[in-house]
């Protein structure tokens, strides 16, 4: 099953993609993920991308398609992967495509994750991310057990810099007119499925896990 996980930054498909990797025993495959070790290690790759990331604008195409074909022809995603911030413009789904179309393969199902923007501020403040392990979680709605430090690696947690107000706002703005034209892209090819993002985690969880089994 390969699945592409669509939303604003925020909307928390993040959350969604990690449930349903576990749930179906494919790996998570997160861009963003990607970019943050290889900033962590000091890569020269983790170099570029942060001057992308800080800014809250997308790391060009030639980068992060590389990394992100590389990433799926690995053993462990031959029968599946759940893509979480990839592909993030039309080009990027162009060249995924085309990838998958030589493997005579394709994506099964994009899964959007519809918040309106009002309520993605207002989770994105909240927001707190383990740079260590990249867990992410929320002051309200997905509370470390102890304040300030990751449940998995009890490392202390922090608001990453893109998930500061301005950063949001400029991240908002890339999304509807970069990664939003994804939506129509996927629905004229008939694997498109919404889902309402604004109820709890796991009402998005059942609802997605629904369109998976139909
Ligand atoms: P995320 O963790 O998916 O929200 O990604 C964090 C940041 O990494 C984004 O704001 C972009 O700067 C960069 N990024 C992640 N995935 C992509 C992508 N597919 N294309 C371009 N930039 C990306």
């Amino acid at each position: 099953m390969k699945i592409i996980m669509l939303g604003a930054p925020g909307a928390g498909k993040g959350t969604q993609a990690i449930m349903i990797a576990e749930k179906y025993g494919i790996p998570h495959v997160s861009t963003g993920d990607i970019f943050r070790a290889n900033i962590k290690n000091g890569t020269e790759l983790g170099r570029e991308a942060k001057k992308y990331m800080d800014q809250g604008l997308l790391v060009p195409d030639e980068l992060t398609v590389k990394i992100l074909l590389d990433r799926v022809a690995k053993e462990d995603c031959q029968k599946g992967y759940v893509l979480d911030g990839f592909p993030r413009t039309i080009p990027q789904a162009e060249v995924l495509d085309k990838a998958l179309t030589e493997m005579e393969d394709a994506i099964d199902v994009a899964v959007n994750v519809d918040v309106p923007d009002e309520n993605i501020i207002r989770r994105m403040s909240g927001r707190r991310a383990c740079l260590s392990c990249g867990a992410t979680y929320h002051i309200e709605h997905v509370p470390p057990k102890t304040e300030g430090i990751c449940d998995h690696c009890g490392q202390p947690l922090v608001l990453r810099d893109d998930d500061k107000p301005e950063t949001v706002k400029n991240r908002l703005k890339v999304y509807h007119d970069q990664t939003q034209p994804l939506i129509d892209y996927y629905a004229g090819k008939g694997i498109l499925r919404t889902v309402d993002g604004t109820r709890s985690m796991n009402d998005v969880f059942a609802a997605i896990v629904e369109i998976l089994e139909k």
